[in-house]
């Protein structure tokens, strides 16, 4: 499973976490979360920013 980072705050989507309170449980896979999903914490950059950080997640 990959980790994406956002590139304005950091925040960072882990699937094998989810965002449970965004209404994403853990496991769910980034290709099914909507694209037009904005970043939790900060609500400026969308899905498409967000950068992969792939081995990055332990
Ligand atoms: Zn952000």
């Amino acid at each position: 499973m990959a980790a994406y980072t956002c590139p304005v705050c950091g925040y960072v989507y882990d699937e094998r976490i989810g965002a449970p309170r965004e209404g994403f449980a853990a496991g769910t896979a980034w290709s099914s979360i909507p694209d037009d999903w904005c970043c939790p914490d900060c609500g400026v950059r969308e899905k498409v920013d967000f950068q992969l950080s792939e081995g990055a997640a332990r």
